[in-house]
């Protein structure tokens, strides 16, 4: 049998349809990883290439965990599957308790699913199932925000707000209001950390209640910081204000914590960064480190206490993956927490957060640059468009980037960074380094 680390990539690229890509050119011309270990990629080439996103926001561990690969390999052999529907295995019940104690208090249950989006689709169905449980059934209503984005499932894009992720696919789910972005760069350029103004945009909540009434609303779903459109901040206050206009509503708040769950912000959950108790909180990514596929939804324990009442004995939610609660993946993930707890990882953004603002924020008065944004071991430095030819700029510096041994994420002309927690001083210097350099030869 040919050894993985035997397999090139093939001459004809064609057949795999490559997501959120643009297949043509990037076939034309391919960036291609081959390995990693700790904080680099190596790419086919033979060239290291510091990782400066953690792959897709999700291998906060750095890569190449023996212990996750152990874990794994040990798994497979093990019990590679068994079901979880009215069946049962060891691993994601100890994997849920484990995800409860470092969870905000009040969140007693986990349910698993695959990815980031099946967990934003999960959390509606459960918000919608509650509120119908506790005899509301007429809150069928969802809110979501501009620029939010919560993955790729019809759930999931008709909450979401990007425009270019829903104009393909019809009239998608009903009954979907959004509530405005919160980037002001007018107002709150190269702020570090979060902003103080616009705390007043969380009350526009207040009116899509008033247009809708409450008795319609079943949830409100928000990033706590906004990933994938580019770091986008709340208002100090923001999502204070939000829990307690849903809470006089009777309105579920979800987090989606898919980028800030695990350590990303400097606490294990956004909701405790910022001292807010949503009720359901979706996660997915750093739960296994990026290994293996899984999703989780956290919910608070009333919410579960009530979906077991209204059930009476039966199945309570109609709900459920072949996959949920994968021995491997339960096993990835129980080996990951593992790490996070014997290196702090989880509170390691806050330790190195300020060092990684001064040097995010080195790069203002670099060409082109209008906007630097920081928390934990986040930042978004967005540049001026280059007329005619929007994200053009922002991707061609991501090209450089890799060519000079560096991968960065652009969306837009936005660029995101958000490095493995294993990070190291010197090499927040080097990354910030080589953009800096890369920026400065722009044209
Ligand atoms: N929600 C958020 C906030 C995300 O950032 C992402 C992925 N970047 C998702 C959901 C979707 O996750 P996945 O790609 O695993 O489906």
């Amino acid at each position: 049998m040919k050894v993985v680390s035997d397999i090139n990539t093939p001459a004809d690229m064609s057949a795999f349809w490559m997501p959120f890509t643009a297949n043509q050119q990037f076939k034309a011309a391919p960036r291609i990883l081959k390995s990693a270990e700790g904080m680099y990629y190596r790419a086919e080439d033979g060239r290291k290439i510091l990782d400066g996103t953690a792959g897709l926001w999700c291998c906060n561990a750095g890569h190449g965990r023996r212990e996750i690969a152990e874990a794994v390999s040990q798994q497979i052999a093990h019990l590679d599957f068994a079901p979880t529907f009215q069946m049962g295995h060891p691993l994601p019940f100890e994997l849920a308790n484990q995800l409860v104690e470092i969870a905000p208090k009040g969140f007693g249950h986990v349910f698993f699913t695959n990815s980031g989006s099946e967990s934003v689709d999960t959390a509606l169905k459960i918000a919608l199932a509650w509120q119908r449980a506790r005899g509301q059934g007429t809150r069928t209503r969802l809110i979501g925000r501009e620029r939010g984005y919560h993955g790729v499932g019809f759930g999931g894009i008709s909450v979401g707000g990007i425009p270019g992720n829903r104009k393909w696919f019809g009239s998608l789910l009903g009954g979907v209001d959004h509530l405005p972005h919160t980037l002001d760069i007018a107002k709150n350029a190269f702020t570090k950390g979060l902003p103080a103004e616009n705390l007043t945009l969380a009350d526009e909540l207040e009116k899509i209640v008033f247009l809708h009434d409450a008795s319609n609303i079943a949830a409100v779903i928000v990033e706590p910081i906004a990933g994938s459109t580019g770091v986008i901040m709340p208002p100090k206050g923001y999502l204070k204000r939000l829990r307690e206009i849903c809470t006089k509503h009777g309105i579920l708040l979800i987090f989606d914590e898919v980028i800030t769950g695990f350590g990303r912000l400097g606490a294990p959950f956004a909701a405790q960064e910022f001292d807010v108790l949503p009720d359901i909180i979706t996660c997915a990514k750093g739960l296994t480190n990026g290994a293996i596929p899984m999703g989780a939804v956290l919910v608070q324990s009333h919410i579960y206490d009530d979906m077991m009442s209204a059930g009476k004995g039966a199945i309570e939610l109609f709900h459920g993956y072949t996959y949920s609660g994968h021995p491997v993946a339960a096993a990835a993930g129980l080996a990951t927490l593992e790490i996070y707890r014997n290196e702090n990882l989880l509170h390691r953004a806050a330790e190195l957060a300020d060092y990684w603002q001064e040097a995010a924020h080195s790069l203002k008065g670099c060409k082109h640059v209008k906007d630097v944004r920081n928390y934990g071991l986040v930042a978004g430095i967005e540049l001026e468009p280059m007329a005619g030819a929007p994200g053009k700029r922002a991707y061609e510096v991501f090209v450089r980037c890799f060519e000079k041994g560096a991968l960065i994420r652009v969306t837009g002309d936005i660029i995101a960074l958000s490095p493995p927690l294993i990070i190291e001083h010197s090499e927040i210097d080097d990354l910030f380094t080589l953009l800096q350099d890369v920026l400065q030869a722009q044209e």
